[in-house]
């Protein structure tokens, strides 16, 4: 059996088990109670915090056939079918990946049926914001005249990105972030319901990164599970969070503010051996310095200081002027830019710290430390020639797989990946060789296990996962789009993740697929050769399919429609 992670096996199934967002619930309970429910709702706020869960339930408890107080039995037919998503009137649709005009349009022809099995038909469209914007006037058509029978749910982590039109036709419901507390109670209740062992402190750490997510909190429990003995233990909640290293910022933060350059050269030295990459500090020691800068302006306030791991941290850093946080800000945002054209990592992040304590002894006054001062100054002038020469350089360094990488793995593995890298060419060839065996199952088994595989991935290899997205699959292989260009040489030359998630894909997919990476404008780049180069064989079908819309599993496919189905998903669309 595929293992189910924990936020899908205990994703709420009444409004009352949805943690945090009691005031939404109530509202929603009442409207079904009283029988006033609106045609259209829209479900707005950051992941994780219930929206999708929220929308479920809600299309069970319109269809219930023993409503309990306004809440779904899940003991009834409708309820039962619902949950194993096979109830024909509740219709979920992922915006994200299918964001084409033909869905929506699809809705608008189907919406005027009666429900087949329930009261209400109920449509759920997540992600809604990826919707392209013909897609969006399709949809605005349907919201305009709803049909008695109908209700949408649309949901969105991005609210600006939905036109005002859209909004202004539903009910809207902006779900908060779940408070820590909520989220530590949470976990218990799980792990304890689970027989899982835990230390207290573990899950106060998760609830800080989860930040209002109680999925990525469940998540960051997956994969302490995945990797441990069964239980959940601080010092590994540390680990795998990054949090051993936020504990670590923390004190270079003061130290840089506070202290000589000595000191933080050595306690950043110690963070890098940790695993923590230059480019992690520097944005870390941002973040934390810009909450302290709330901190400093807020004084006591609880929320400010959440943001800080212990209280010996937040009182040093009250005591810091607030123009030595915006110049610490500045600065280590001049070495981020830096960082892009080398390989040498190290460097920009030494001339920031030697700058940035540089500029705290001269605000001191400190007559004693002139002496270190013009020492520093001269290391500066070094470290800043040396970053100069290898800016030269920054083309070659960019391509080039990183040193440290190549290290921790075995060494076929690294070649493997390192042929990758080789260049963009060589790649688009790859893609083109999954293409010519591809097949739609091999890709919906994948995308099948893709949440699963994100909740047992680092929650720092997480961030570079969310830019790929599956599209395309043969038997052995896999295609990745990558959203940016940069990400692509990153996750190219990040051999170790690669690894990992084709050791992960084996282990949840139960089947090897090696991964080849496509940055986004290749894909489609690839994706409309494919198309041209067989036009008219696509035309002719697409001529077919209008004339009988209604049963399109009859037709006769020819082997290249059959193949762009597979590619590129149901619809395929020939431009004139
Ligand atoms: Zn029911």
């Amino acid at each position: 059996m595929v293992y189910q992670a924990l936020y899908r096996k205990w994703r709420p199934q009444t409004f009352d088990s949805i943690v945090g967002q009691t005031a939404i619930t109530s509202t929603l309970k009442n409207a079904i109670v009283r029988g006033t429910v609106s045609h259209a709702f829209l479900f707005a706020g950051p992941r994780g915090t219930g929206k999708t869960s929220c929308a479920k339930i809600f299309a069970k408890a319109l269809n219930c056939m023993h409503l309990q107080a306004g809440e779904p039995c899940n003991q009834c037919d409708n309820c039962l079918a619902a949950d194993k998503g096979a109830m024909p009137d509740i219709i979920e649709i992922d915006a994200a990946s299918n964001n084409g005009v033909d869905e929506i349009r699809n809705i608008r022809d189907k919406v005027k049926y009666a429900p087949t099995q329930g009261r209400v038909k109920v449509y759920i469209i997540d992600e809604v914001h990826m919707l392209s914007l013909g897609a969006f006037n399709a949809l605005l058509k349907t919201l305009e005249e709803p049909p008695e029978h109908v209700v949408f749910i649309l949901a969105t982590t991005e609210l600006q990105k939905v036109p005002a039109t859209i909004i202004s036709r539903t009910q809207r419901y902006q779900f908060k972030r779940i408070a820590k507390v909520d989220l530590e109670a949470q976990m218990q209740y799980v792990l304890e319901q689970e027989q899982i062992k835990y230390e207290p402190e573990a899950l106060a750490v998760i609830a800080q990164v989860a930040d209002g997510g109680m999925r990525d909190a469940l998540s960051i429990l997956d994969q302490l599970l995945s990797y441990e003995t069964g239980q959940i233990k601080y010092a590994d909640a540390l680990k795998v969070t990054g949090f051993a290293a936020q504990a670590g910022v923390e004190q270079l933060l003061v130290q840089l503010l506070t202290q000589s350059p000595t000191k933080s050269l050595v306690q950043a030295d110690k963070l890098l051996q940790e695993g923590a990459s230059p480019k992690n500090l520097l944005t870390e020691l941002i973040r934390l310095a810009t909450a302290a800068l709330v901190l400093v302006k807020a004084g006591k306030s609880a929320s400010a200081q959440a943001a800080f791991l212990t209280d010996g941290v937040v009182t040093a850093l009250k005591k810091v002027e607030m123009p030595r946080y915006f110049q610490l800000i500045e600065l280590a945002n001049t070495a981020l830019l830096d960082l892009r054209y080398t390989n040498q990592q190290k460097i920009p992040l030494q001339v920031f710290i030697v700058k940035t304590s540089q500029a705290a002894l001269v605000t001191a006054g400190d007559e004693k430390l002139a002496a270190t001062l013009a020492t520093l100054q001269q290391k500066v002038a070094s470290l800043s020639e040396q970053l100069k020469a290898l800016q030269a350089n920054g083309s070659v360094a960019k391509v080039a797989t990183r040193p440290t990488d190549v290290t921790k793995i075995k060494p076929t593995v690294a070649a493997k990946h390192t042929v990758k890298v080789a260049s963009r060419d060589h790649n688009r060839q790859a893609v083109y060789q999954v293409l010519a065996q591809a097949t739609k199952a091999d890709l919906q088994a994948i995308k099948q296990i893709w949440p699963d595989l994100l909740s047992v991935l680092k929650v720092s290899e997480r961030a570079l996962l969310e830019v790929l997205e599956p599209v395309a699959a043969s038997p052995k292989q896999v295609v990745m789009k990558c959203k940016y260009t940069l990400w692509f040489e990153k996750a190219s030359s990040n051999s170790d993740l690669l690894t990992r998630l084709e050791a992960e894909i084996e282990r949840l997919a139960k089947h090897a697929y090696t991964i080849v990476l496509v940055p986004d404008g290749d894909w489609l780049a690839v994706r409309k050769d494919f198309v041209t180069s067989h036009q008219k064989e696509l035309r002719q079908q697409r001529g077919t399919s209008e004339k009988s819309d209604s049963d399109e599993t009859a037709l006769d496919e020819t082997p290249v429609v059959t193949k762009a189905k597979a590619l590129f998903g149901d619809t395929v669309n020939v431009k004139e």
